[in-house]
């Protein structure tokens, strides 16, 4: 079986349980276990040396029973339909978790950024909006950037996407720089909601912020703002790691060196003579461990040996069921991807908003509201595992399906 069939195959399931759980039929799990719509797309594209060449892209749109559908574009040589429909459905989830008027949606392209041009990227960013232009909108389904795309890659589509609607359509994407209608605090808001999140599992577990270690792997977007924001807080990042090795020092990293030194593919372990494997670094001693990479990194095989007495996952899916099964009998407070590393669409919600209003908030104003999403998620997931008796990633997804489900009970689909 394919990793991302089982990633698709272990997200349906935990919805099963969570609609059961809360007591719905077997047709509203039919309805919610797979997403609503999604379309496959091929895209011509004239390269630099004159030849053509055909992409596949994808957009899934998972369930519209809240609100128009939201979530990322992916632009990476593993894209498959499998994957792009079980990130709809996590979009689903983390928008029903912190409380967003949306539905998830998701998006991706077979292609290898790395191996193309600025120009090329360019054609191949419009000519997805073509192709699926008559899907998405304003107010149907609002992309933005994910693994591979980033802010440039937003302000073409949003460009191509007012060229054919013969309006500007600043409210179609999300994740567009500043002066196209960004909004402050976008780049930042994975790792701003990670560091919320933190906060509130050190405050269950008695364990003031100051001083506490913490093991973060992967060193990107996510990894390296959640290890300055840890450090600023005064916290002790102890480990990091990237795709070559993870570094470990039980005194402290100096953060601010690292930052200065990786690359723009969060690369900086190459540098440095001891390190260890990602593998090492993730049963070392520390108090908080933040999988910040890549999926499936907490198995069945490693469980029993990870030491940290809280893990907040920032990546998407970095533990399998099984792992989260033999964590949380061994006390372990888990704080899940779904609900940990929803601050970016939340900041992608503001950023929508303060589109349709023409009216743009301060990055404090920002933090705040932010703040005050996740700070509420938190406590629901967490009243939900206490008093139902379910581990965290269960809680979650009740929380986070049961939105939707009363949507679509309302509207009458189910
Ligand atoms: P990124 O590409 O910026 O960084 C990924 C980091 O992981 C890099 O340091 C890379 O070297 C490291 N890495 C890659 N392969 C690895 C491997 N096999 N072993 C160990 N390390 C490896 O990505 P990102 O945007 O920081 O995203 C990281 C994770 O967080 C992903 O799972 C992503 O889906 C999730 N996430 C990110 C955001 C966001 O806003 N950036 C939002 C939600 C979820």
């Amino acid at each position: 079986m394919s990793e991302n069939l089982n990633v698709l195959l272990s997200t349906q399931y935990i919805i099963e349980q969570a609609l059961t759980k809360l007591g719905y039929s077997a047709a509203m799990v039919d309805l919610l276990k797979e997403p609503m719509r999604v379309l496959t797309v091929r895209i011509p594209i004239r390269m630099d040396d004159d030849t053509v060449k055909v992409f596949t892209g994808y957009r899934a749109q998972h369930n519209d029973a809240v609100g128009p559908t939201k979530g990322g574009v992916r632009f990476h040589p593993d894209v498959n339909e499998d994957e792009v429909k079980a990130l709809s459905i996590w979009m689903s989830l983390k928008c029903g978790i912190v409380d967003l008027p949306y539905g998830g949606g998701k998006g991706g392209i077979i292609c290898d950024p790395r191996q193309m041009s600025f120009r090329e990227l360019e054609r191949l960013s419009r000519g997805y909006v073509r192709a699926i232009s008559q899907l998405v909108g304003p107010s149907k389904d609002i992309p933005a950037p994910d693994v591979m795309t980033n802010s440039q890659i937003m302000a073409w589509m949003m460009d191509e996407y007012s060229r054919i609607r013969e309006f500007d359509s600043p409210g179609f994407i999300t994740g567009k720089p500043i002066v196209l209608g960004g909004s402050h605090g976008r780049e930042t808001a994975t790792a701003k909601g990670v560091t919320i999140m933190i906060d509130q599992a050190l405050k269950k577990r008695n364990i003031p912020l100051q001083g506490a270690r913490v093991v973060i792997q992967g060193f990107g977007n996510a990894g390296s703002y959640l290890a300055k924001f840890m450090h600023d807080a005064g916290a002790k990042v102890i480990g990091i790691s990237d795709v070559y090795g993870g570094l470990y020092r039980p005194e402290g990293l100096d953060i601010d060196d690292l930052l200065d030194r990786r690359d723009s593919f969060g690369t900086v372990t190459k540098l440095f003579k001891d390190t260890m494997t990602n593998k090492e670094l993730l049963e070392q001693e520390c108090d908080i461990l933040v999988p910040a990479a890549i999926e499936n990194q907490i198995t069945e095989e490693n469980a029993a040996r990870i030491r940290a007495p809280i893990i907040v996952e920032a990546a998407n899916g970095p533990t399998t069921l099984e792992a989260t099964r033999i964590l949380t009998e061994r006390g372990v407070l888990l704080v899940p991807d779904v609900l940990a590393s929803a601050g970016g669409v939340v900041v992608s919600y503001f950023e929508w908003v303060q589109n349709n209003q023409g009216y743009y908030w301060t990055e404090a104003e920002v933090h705040a509201r932010l703040q005050e999403m996740m700070e509420k998620g938190f406590e629901n997931v967490y009243n939900v595992h206490m008093t139902r008796n379910v581990d965290m990633r269960l809680a979650a997804y009740m929380v986070g399906v049961r939105k939707m489900a009363e949507a679509a009970r309302f509207r009458g689909w189910v």
